[in-house]
């Protein structure tokens, strides 16, 4: 029974979330990038010593391909990463390198790339050209293995690293498409046979993602999530602490904020979240699902009268939803 429960609450979630939270990859009705006033801002950053131009041309690959910002930003040192090195293969593991990275990343970028002229490998591989989280929003390339075949070719090489990884970055996945930049090139010879490009399903995507991801305290948004995919719960609250004193924020990055509180367990502030914003919006009948199930999860003395309170408010606002009421039907029946 309890195991029912939970599957069920896990659907009714996603689909509360589906119908108001847009999430990566999927297109969502959003407002098209026009300036750069609202493009976001990708910073690139040395990882130890790299020529000044490669960093430039990274740059101008972005801009030219992707409806982003482009700042170069402080190098940063190897020995930042020193935890990462693997003595024996004289590699940097580029994972646990990007975890590192996260630590000390720019507030105010969405995605970071880090450009590094060592040789960097995934566990499992002798090696890759560059790896990027999709949640941290960081990607690494290094140019240790495309820099020996001419100015020219390190180029387009370049480009096309730059484009996957940070491709990944703003939520594109890979994309097993001959004409798509977001296709694996493990090797040299199909890097220099990959497209300049993403391919048009892609490219709309990111449009997507990008004009979405703009939005004020995004960034801080991310970074909670990191903190608390890592259990750093106290990290996470503050994100959520400087986000809502600075009030960059609208509805939705609050239920953001709430939905990744909620997915590491931390009910108390995924319950303070959603609260705020019922009591600023009282019409917002997505957020009272949501607070109903958290109350409904966290199931302290009084949270179930709770939770049933918040699914009728947003059964009343709503009345068509029937996902809701066949969840308030089945919570209503079950034991007090
Ligand atoms: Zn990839
Ligand atoms: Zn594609």
């Amino acid at each position: 029974m309890r195991r029912t429960w939970s599957i069920l609450l896990g659907l009714l979630w996603a689909a509360a979330l589906l119908l108001a939270l847009p999430r990566d990859g999927q297109s969502a009705p959003v407002a098209s990038v026009e300036s750069d006033a609202v493009r976001p801002l990708v910073l690139i950053r040395a990882l130890g010593p790299v020529p000044h131009d490669r960093l430039r041309s990274a740059c101008r690959s972005l801009l030219r391909t992707y409806p982003v910002r482009c700042e170069i930003g402080e190098k940063r040192d190897l020995l930042a990463v020193w935890s990462a090195w693997d003595e024996g293969r004289s590699q940097l593991d580029a994972r646990a390198a990007i975890n590192v990275l996260f630590r000390d990343r720019s507030p105010d970028a969405l995605v970071e790339l880090d450009v590094t002229e060592v040789d960097i490998y995934e566990v499992d591989k002798p090696y890759v050209f560059g790896l990027a989280s999709l949640t941290d929003r960081i990607a690494l390339v290094s140019l240790s293995r495309i820099d020996d075949d001419g100015a020219e070719r390190l180029r387009r090489r370049l480009h096309k690293l730059v484009l996957h990884e940070v491709g990944h970055a703003l939520g594109l996945h890979h994309h097993d498409d001959p004409e798509c930049v977001m296709r694996q090139d493990p090797t040299t010879a199909s890097l220099d046979s990959a497209p300049e490009r993403p391919c048009a399903e892609c490219h709309a995507t990111l449009m997507n993602n990008a004009a979405r991801l703009v939005r004020p305290g995004q960034p801080a948004l991310d970074r909670a999530r990191g903190h608390l995919v890592r259990g750093a719960y106290d990290d996470a609250r503050l994100a959520l602490a400087e986000t809502l004193h600075a009030g960059e924020f609208d509805h939705e990055l609050l239920r953001a904020f709430a939905t990744a509180f909620f997915e590491a367990r931390q009910y108390n502030e995924a319950i303070s979240v959603l609260r705020f914003v019922v009591k600023q919006d009282p019409e917002a009948a997505e957020a009272h699902v949501d607070l109903g199930l958290c109350y409904q999860v966290r199931a302290r003395e009084g949270d179930r009268e709770l939770a049933i309170e918040h699914l009728e408010i947003a059964l009343e606002l709503r009345p068509d939803w029937e996902l809701v009421g066949d969840h308030l039907d089945a919570l209503l029946a079950s034991a007090a």
